[in-house]
């Protein structure tokens, strides 16, 4: 595909520059004889020459007469100042006069005259007239094309730029996509329909125009679109919402009538729009001017299109957003995107399949539990487990090993969760600092039975700029959590800090990250989740359309000061609450603590099943751990 459009190009500047040479052979030939040595004179003037005898040839041509004197008879004359020297006959320009006997005068004098035909000498005058916009024309032209990225040339930036893979030849099927069963079901009446439309039309059913298939980042909407396709064995055109704004205004409304145009043509197919919030975002909680009529452009033109073909017609949209919240409500309406199908986060059994599509050809060793990773995964996108896969490969191929073994995927794991392990030492006293603030966090984390199991701690520093990290890993996927848990959870995120003034009585820059997610969890649950007895069950903040983004969101606009006050005061109580937790639980387990940090500082990382084990021991032995 893209070969060819670049043949085009190339196409298109050898027809550019053979014109051009055109241009200038018809210039050099024909419009500079006549715009050198030319001069207009005064009809009486001609009329004199005429009488005098010195014309030599006359030519009509259109509303001019253009005659040339006797080479003989130019030197006198006084119109054809200096051109007498020339070699070339001297030209003479009349305007044309209402002269009756002129005919009759020419031939008496013995004078050759003819008439050209008037388009010619047209041609020629439009040339010298469009000659002159000849290089703005050019830089125009280079420009567009610059702006279109070299992407083909100006005549076709209002084209589609929607490719059409047929199905067959992706040959992408359910079989690619793992753990998303529900979305699956609900897709398959679409591939009936439009394997045999003739069926759904005979019945006098209709089917929802639009499919909009909403879920995080990763999860493989993109590539169920395109399962679909290929389920039902029709074409795929795939456009992204961001391709249709451009820069130019028009050029999207423009490219959405085309892909529909190109897509009717091709029925049965699915047209497939990814990242639709790029276009159809809510018109009325937009910002800049500008980019906005554009993208308004955009979505009203979809919105006729989609309003504008029959049902049944054999072209099934579907668009993907991982923000259906910012969507404009019109999109969504019947006729529309009437239908949408949820694509959530895989589940254990999910991550499994995704996991065995992904290793499907990579050599494994037989250590490699696909169960096992998929336990410890929980949250992970399609892509991340897809992204892992292919790490882990990377780090096999880079020890030169046979297999990938689940060691390289605990590494890979790793990667993708805390960034690349960095190799430079730290000095000891960081280091003991560091190994002391992780053990800190695990040991909360192992002593609270709400908190999810330690996975790994870690005092190696990550590419991220990490000096360690405890990695925690729910048993199970959980979807809702207790208050007891959050707050339990501020005591794990506060227990690095913790440690730190238990063991050396001092504070240090490394709990920064550790206080903003504290702070804002703590937040959360007064404002969001209605945990604080004084405030109660309100909403506090104000609805931004977060979505999966997450983030943080302002408080309601209309609540006064107070009110703001009051929350940073229930917010510091629970933190203060957290932080004695976690203080109180280090300073009666401090051997425990000792140990860890000991073994950290040593190991630089403990397993989730040494810490266990570590925790265990003491829990059996309190006297003898005290004395440590
Ligand atoms: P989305 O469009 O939801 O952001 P994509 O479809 O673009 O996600 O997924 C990116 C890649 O991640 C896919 O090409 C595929 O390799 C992998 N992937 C994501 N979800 C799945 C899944 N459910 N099954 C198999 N692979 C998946
Ligand atoms: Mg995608
Ligand atoms: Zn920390």
């Amino acid at each position: 595909m893209d070969q060819q459009q670049r043949k085009q190009v190339g196409f298109s500047i050898w027809y550019f520059l053979l014109a051009l040479l055109g241009i200038w052979l018809i210039q050099i030939f024909f419009v500079q004889p006549f715009l050198l040595n030319r001069s207009e004179v005064p009809y009486s003037q001609f009329r004199q020459d005429l009488a005098a005898g010195r014309i030599d040839t006359v030519s009509f041509s259109g509303d001019r007469i253009v005659y040339t004197l006797k080479p003989e008879a130019a030197g006198g004359d006084g119109a054809g100042t200096g051109e007498a020297a020339n070699a070339m006959p001297v030209i003479h320009n009349v305007v044309v006069v209402e002269d009756p006997n002129l005919t009759a005068d020419l031939i008496a004098a013995g004078v050759t005259f003819s008439a050209e035909a008037p388009s010619n000498n047209m041609l020629v005058t439009l040339l010298a007239w469009a000659l002159p916009f000849l290089p703005l024309v050019l830089i125009w032209y280079f420009m567009f094309k610059r702006m279109g990225g070299g992407r083909g040339n100006v005549l076709s930036v209002g084209k589609s730029k929607a490719r059409e893979i047929s199905g067959e030849l992706t040959g992408i099927t359910f079989d690619d996509v793992g753990g998303a069963e529900e979305a699956e079901v609900e897709l398959r009446e679409i591939i009936d329909f439009l394997k045999s439309p003739e069926r759904f039309t005979a019945m006098g059913a209709k089917l929802p125009k639009g499919v909009l298939l909403v879920g995080p980042p990763g999860t493989g909407k993109t590539l169920l679109g395109k399962a679909t396709a290929g389920e039902a064995g029709v074409p795929f055109f795939s456009l992204s919402g961001s391709d249709f704004v451009e820069m130019f205004v028009g050029v999207g409304a423009s490219r959405v009538r085309d892909l529909f145009q190109q897509a009717k043509a091709k029925a049965p197919c699915i047209v497939f729009i990814d990242e639709i919030d790029a276009i159809g975002q809510s018109r009325s909680t937009v910002g800049a001017i500008q980019t906005n009529d554009e993208r308004e452009q955009t979505l009203n033109q979809l919105l006729a299109e989609m309003d504008g073909f029959e049902p049944n017609n054999g072209v099934v949209i579907m668009a993907a957003t991982n923000r259906p919240e910012v969507l404009d409500k019109a999109l969504l309406r019947p006729g529309r995107f009437d239908r949408q199908v949820q694509v959530p986060l895989p589940t254990e059994p999910g991550r499994r399949e995704i996991l065995a599509i992904h290793t499907k050809n990579v050599k494994l060793a037989p250590d490699v539990r696909l169960d096992r990773i998929a336990q410890i995964t929980p949250g992970f996108s399609g892509a991340d487990l897809a992204n892992i896969v292919n790490e882990a490969a990377l780090l096999a191929v880079r020890r030169n090993g046979q297999q990938v073994t689940m060691n390289d995927i605990d590494l890979a794991i790793e990667r993708v969760v805390a960034g690349l392990q960095r190799k430079t030492p730290l000095n000891d006293e960081v280091r003991r600092k560091v190994a002391y603030h992780e053990a800190g966090h695990a040991l909360v984390a192992s002593l609270l039975p709400t908190q999810d199991p330690v996975h790994k701690v870690s005092i190696i520093p990550t590419a991220k700029g990490a000096l360690g990290y405890t990695l925690q890993m729910p048993e199970e996927d959980q979807y809702l959590l207790g208050e007891q848990a959050l707050r339990e959870r501020m005591a794990v995120l506060l227990g690095g800090r913790a440690a730190e003034l238990v063991i050396f009585d001092e504070l240090s820059t490394g709990a920064s990250n550790d206080l903003e997610k504290v702070t804002q969890l703590a937040r959360r649950m007064v404002t969001e989740f209605g945990m604080s007895e004084p405030l109660g069950p309100v909403r506090y903040v104000a609805d931004a359309g977060m979505g999966y983004l997450g983030g943080r969101s302002a408080l309601r606009p209309e609540l006064g000061p107070e009110t703001a006050t009051r929350i940073d005061q229930e917010v510091r109580q629970l933190i203060d609450a957290a932080h004695e937790q976690a203080l109180e639980l280090l300073r009666t387990n401090i051997a425990v603590l000792h140990e860890i940090g000991g073994v950290l500082q040593e190991k630089e990382v403990i397993s989730g099943d040494q810490i266990k084990q570590i925790v265990a021991g003491a829990k059996s032995e309190p006297v003898e751990a005290g004395t440590h």
